[in-house]
């Protein structure tokens, strides 16, 4: 049993190597909407694997298998790399209002990473994207293992000009302490929440809780998953700042936003 895993990692980590070599990775990108203008105030970028044999993989079956391996090292650069491209890219059709924001998400092994700091700063400079238009996705258990370093390195991101956001806020250990102490910019409100918002008085008083904690200590809010309508109302009376969801807009092709872009904002 233990040599059968063992084979299957072995040929798990062969095929992404592959993937990587023959470049089979792409990246769609989710609109994030202002709740105030109902303007496409952001995208996220969302990693997929083009399989030569098999259907577009949504990252849900490779993530663990590149984590486990260590090459979501690699495939998190390229993501970075890609992404930053193709927000200066869109930057460059400079349309009317704030620049277009370019969330990417981090991995706990790439904030772990010691040249974490190195390989950003590096991927801004040669891509010449605008830093203050990157905003780098974190989950809480990526930087609770050991807050302290996590703190520094976080310090050492914002210097280089790009903003941070914790993401799936509410599934881990939602530390009220580690809201206050990690420097960053935005909360991502897990989709579990945002589930009930709209039916259940429970995980709307905590939705609501969130988003006015946030508020206070300055960090902006985002709401993930949001499907319904009734959602959308519910988290603009409870003053969420930015919601992203299938009601809006699925991940898709940078090609499918350009022409939206271009439009005035
Ligand atoms: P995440 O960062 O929480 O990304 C949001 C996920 O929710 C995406 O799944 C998105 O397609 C999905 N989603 C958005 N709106 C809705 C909705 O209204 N309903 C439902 N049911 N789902 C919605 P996706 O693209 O399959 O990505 C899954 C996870 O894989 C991401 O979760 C993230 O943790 C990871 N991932 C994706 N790309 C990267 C990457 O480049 N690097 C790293 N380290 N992880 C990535
Ligand atoms: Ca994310
Ligand atoms: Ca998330």
């Amino acid at each position: 049993d233990m040599r059968e895993r063992a084979v299957r990692r072995l040929e798990t980590e062969n095929a992404l190597h592959r993937a990587l070599e023959r470049g089979e990775f792409l990246l769609h990108y989710q609109p994030q909407v202002s709740m105030a203008t109902g303007a496409v105030a952001g995208v996220e970028a969302l990693v997929r694997w083009k399989h030569p044999e098999r259907a577009l993989v949504p990252p849900s079956e490779f993530i663990g298998s590149a984590e486990e391996t260590g090459l979501i090292l690699e495939i998190g650069e390229w993501a970075l790399r890609e992404a930053c491209e193709q927000a200066a890219r869109w930057c460059a059709i400079g349309r009317d209002g704030p620049p277009l924001r370019m969330s990417v998400n981090l991995s706990a092994r790439q904030v772990a990473h010691p040249d974490l700091v190195g390989m950003i700063a590096a991927t801004v400079r040669d891509t010449g994207v605008d830093p203050a238009t990157i905003c780098l996705e974190i989950t809480e258990t990526a930087v609770m293992a050991d807050m302290e370093a996590a703190v520094g390195v976080l310090d050492q991101l914002r210097a280089l000009g790009v903003s941070l956001a914790i993401d799936d806020f509410g599934t881990g250990w939602s530390s009220l302490r580690a809201l206050q102490r990690f420097p960053v910019d935005e909360v991502k409100i897990d989709k579990s929440f945002v589930d009930g918002v709209a039916v259940d008085p429970q995980e709307a008083a905590i939705v609501a809780a969130v988003i006015s904690l946030s508020h206070a200590l300055g960090l902006r809010t985002v709401a993930e998953g949001v499907e319904t309508v009734a959602q959308v109302d519910r988290l603009r009376t409870l003053g969420c700042d930015i919601a992203q969801g299938y009601f809006f807009w699925r991940p898709v092709p940078a090609e499918d936003l350009t022409q939206l872009l271009s439009e005035p904002a």
